[in-house]
């Protein structure tokens, strides 16, 4: 036996699973099949609780020392802007130095790492998961933790792919220099030809940002998501007012993202999948280290359990999908709810507008997009007066 658990992939799920199975005494492999500084397709944003959940894993310092978000800026289909702000801060981290951090965290509790080691598939004999790399590497572990993102072959090899249910967003990103942007605000800029989906810059230090489109996958027409991104770019709300002197600096990269815990089996025979493999990111955003962050330590939880008891491993998997279920279907639901809202540039309109003149609202109604918060928050008197025909016009 090589070890309790192996976890394949070491982005966000990987290393929080890693880092909650070694703490507990578990002996952990993690297989990656990227090297050092492999980079992620990602808006690199870390929201409020995003960085609760890293402090949760030790990172506090590490927190404290990154690219601080307080909020974020708005701009309507019809041009009209409005500023937000949330409760707690939130940051800005390249993913080029963010997984490494969390790297160090599970290597720290006592994992061990195994880069270069590209996951192939697994099969399963009395007891044991069997995990084959690429180079021909074989572990075995009593349990398996998919956390190898979106990577459909990676889902097909270990038996959890639900082949009915592609991605459910994609997004296209690359890094400027010379943004003129706010320092401390995150742009979302809701152009029409980007419904349903939605443009961002998301500063970094020094002017640069993070520049790119998402768009909403329902399966139906092409996307375009380059077409969109160069408009985006070239000619859109924020193109003049803050691109006008910025260089590109990366290439643009495109990426899925599987959302709202569809596309996959969740858990069978001893193998839990975690983060986008589990899709695990929020439908409304595409928000998905905090999904990633949480299932890694759900799957670890209830695997840790199954390792203690001896469980049946069909009861670790359900009780796995169990507290998916109970941790996430809640804001699932109110996330595709607010997907939907996102899609109708009247809604946006009025939402600006009534956010524009009442901070309070405008904050709710962020949070409650974003699916933190619940839809009924806005059927409060004063949230209903603000958003009212004739109000804020
Ligand atoms: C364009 C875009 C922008 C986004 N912006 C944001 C944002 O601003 N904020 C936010 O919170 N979320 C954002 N997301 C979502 C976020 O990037 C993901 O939800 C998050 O990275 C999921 O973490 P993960 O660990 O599940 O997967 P990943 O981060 O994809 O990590 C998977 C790891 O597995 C490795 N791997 C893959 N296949 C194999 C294999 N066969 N064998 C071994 N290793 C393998 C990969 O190299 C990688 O290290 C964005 C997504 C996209 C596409």
């Amino acid at each position: 036996m090589d070890a309790d658990v192996i976890v394949m992939g070491a982005g966000p799920a990987g290393c929080s699973a890693a880092y909650y199975l070694a703490r507990r005494g578990a002996a952990v492999r993690l297989l990656e099949r990227g090297g050092p500084g492999r980079e992620k397709t990602c808006g690199d944003a870390l929201s409020p609780e995003a960085m609760s959940l890293l402090r949760q894993m030790g990172l506090a310092e590490f927190c404290a020392a990154v690219h601080r978000i307080d909020g974020s800026l708005v701009f309507a289909p019809n041009g009209d802007c409005m500023e937000t702000f949330t409760p707690e801060p939130g940051a800005m981290v390249e993913r080029r130095y963010l997984d490494p951090a969390l790297q160090e965290q599970a290597l720290g509790a006592g994992a061990r790492l195994e880069t270069g080691a590209a996951f192939r598939r697994l099969c399963r004999s009395e007891g044991r998961v069997h995990v084959e790399t690429a180079g021909g590497g074989t572990f075995a572990a009593r349990y398996a933790v998919l956390a190898t993102g979106c990577n459909a072959a990676a889902l097909r090899g270990a038996g959890l792919l639900d082949g009915r249910v592609g991605p459910g967003a994609f997004g296209r990103r690359a890094y400027f220099e010379g943004v003129e942007c706010p320092e401390r605000l995150i742009v979302h800029s809701f152009d029409p030809y980007l419904l349903p989906g939605y443009g961002w810059v998301f500063p970094l230090d020094g002017g640069r940002a993070n520049v790119g489109v998402a768009a909403h996958c329902d399966g139906a027409g092409r996307l375009d998501l380059k077409g969109r991104f160069e408009r985006f770019v070239a000619d859109s709300f924020i193109s003049e007012k803050m691109l006008a002197r910025a260089r590109q600096a990366s290439p643009a990269r495109t990426a899925p993202l599987r959302t709202g815990l569809r596309g996959s089996r969740g858990a069978a025979h001893r193998v839990l999948a975690v983060g986008d493999a589990v899709g695990a990111a929020v439908p409304s955003n595409g928000e998905g280290i905090p999904g990633a962050l949480i299932t890694g330590r759900l799957a670890a939880e209830a695997v840790l359990e199954g390792l203690r008891t001896g469980a049946d491993p069909a009861r670790v998997a359900r009780a796995y999908r169990r507290a998916l279920r109970r941790t996430f279907g809640r804001r699932m639901r109110r996330a595709r709810w607010a997907r939907r809202a996102l899609g109708h540039p009247g809604f946006l309109n009025r939402f600006v507008r009534c956010g524009r003149r009442d901070r309070l609202l405008a904050d709710r109604m962020c949070w409650v997009l974003a699916g933190v918060r619940s839809p009924v928050q806005l059927l409060s008197p004063a949230c209903l007066k603000g958003m009212l025909p004739g109000t804020g016009d």
